[in-house]
């Protein structure tokens, strides 16, 4: 017999989607992707620390918590807490690992399945529809809810990657707040309006000090109006014709960047206490092989206004995967609960059960 759905990732958007689909007796089947190396099982919060911005999770004693509430088989996969204590107790913000592993225990507790494996097709020319797994046998769906996310992109720098989480980040809205960037002068990588926002949006910081914003040609790619912000600005500076040749560090943080001018090949030393890389995201759509309609970005197009329909009906798309502008966890949350409504109504006016 068909399922009724699947949802396709792991993420917040993918754990939320399963639990309003399970509440609403859906019996939804995840799809975890584990098996292909770029595969992120529990999404991108899963290379992250500390998340301050999820509505719910303030600083306390989340470490009891957390076990109190994950099933003792999987706390092998919680990372050790962060060394700050109250009162004798660990004191902190949620972990993104620990987060993402509340999301799943949450929808694993109503009557989510879930299956270790990626999906690496996907066949919509008759119905009940079939997702095709790596490694298992083909299953057929009546919906399917996407929601495999993005991917930042980075320099590809060996030195960019030692420093990840420590000075290295791809989100200033969601790391720029952090402490370790406080008062210290910051670096955002990228020429777009992305860019030119990551930009804004740290030197706004009451934290801020100075963003240098590392251009790699002469002009940038980001709008008129946007590049005029980050020139007006008094605590952006730009360095035109650079490109960042490595991330210097003591370790343990980022101390700087070693620059090289794309003229004549020189280099300098820049001291930055982090790097933000704004050089776009690629979403993870290869294994849909454009059946679904894409925006010029490569993100699955919702064609309907606040509803997570795509090109093809019975598909859902949610989270980072159709969003190109806020990128958040929340949002991701967001539109994985408005998908799971949206399949329950489409299948309902369908008449199936
Ligand atoms: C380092 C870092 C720090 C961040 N910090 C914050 C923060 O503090 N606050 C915040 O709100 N946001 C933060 N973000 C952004 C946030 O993580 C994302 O917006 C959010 O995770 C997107 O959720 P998602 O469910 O759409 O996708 P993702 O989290 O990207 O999850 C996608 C899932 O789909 C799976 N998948 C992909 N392809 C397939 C396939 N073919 N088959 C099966 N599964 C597949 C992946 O394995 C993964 O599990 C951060 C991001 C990064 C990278």
């Amino acid at each position: 017999m068909a399922e009724k759905v699947v949802i396709i990732g792991s993420g917040p958007a993918g754990w939320s989607a399963a639990i309003y689909a399970a509440r609403a007796s859906l019996s939804p089947l995840v799809f975890e992707g584990t098996v292909k190396p770029e595969m992120i099982p529990l999404g991108q919060l899963a290379y992250t620390t500390e998340v301050e911005n999820y509505p719910g999770f303030p600083f306390g004693n989340i470490h009891d918590f957390v076990r109190s509430a994950v099933d003792q088989d999987r706390h092998w996969n919680l990372p050790e807490p962060p060394d700050h204590k109250k009162d004798g107790q660990f004191h902190y913000a949620v972990q993104g690992l620990e987060l993402m592993e509340l999301m799943k225990q949450q929808a694993l507790n109503f009557d989510t399945r879930v299956v270790e494996d990626d999906i690496v097709d996907i066949d919509l020319s008759s119905k009940p529809y079939k997702v095709i797994p790596a490694q298992g046998e083909p299953i057929e769906t009546h919906a399917i809810i996407v929601a495999t996310g993005a991917r930042a992109n980075y320099l590809g720098l060996p030195s960019e990657e030692e420093y990840k989480n420590k000075g290295v980040s791809a989100c200033a809205v969601c790391d720029g707040a952090l402490f370790i960037f406080h008062n210290k002068p910051l670096a955002v990588v990228g020429a777009g309006d992305s860019a030119v926002e990551e930009a804004a949006y740290l030197a706004n910081l009451k934290t801020a000090e100075k963003v240098h914003m590392i251009v790699r040609r002469d002009e940038m790619r980001a709008s008129k109006i946007m590049q005029k912000r980050a020139m007006d600005h008094p605590k952006i500076e730009i360095h035109w014709n650079t490109v960042v040749d490595e991330v210097l560090g003591d370790g343990n943080l980022v101390t700087g960047l070693k620059l090289k001018s794309t003229k004549d090949d020189s280099t300098r030393e820049l001291a930055v206490g982090g790097m933000f890389v704004a050089i776009g995201h690629t979403p993870n759509t290869s294994f849909l092989h454009e059946k679904l309609t894409t925006n010029d970005k490569g993100y699955i197009k919702w064609t309907k206004a606040f509803r997570t329909d795509t090109s093809v009906e019975g598909v859902f798309a949610a989270g980072d995967v159709a969003d190109d502008y806020y990128r958040q966890a929340i949002t991701s949350a967001g539109t994985g609960c408005m998908a799971a409504l949206d399949v329950e109504r489409w299948l309902a006016e369908k008449g199936i059960e």
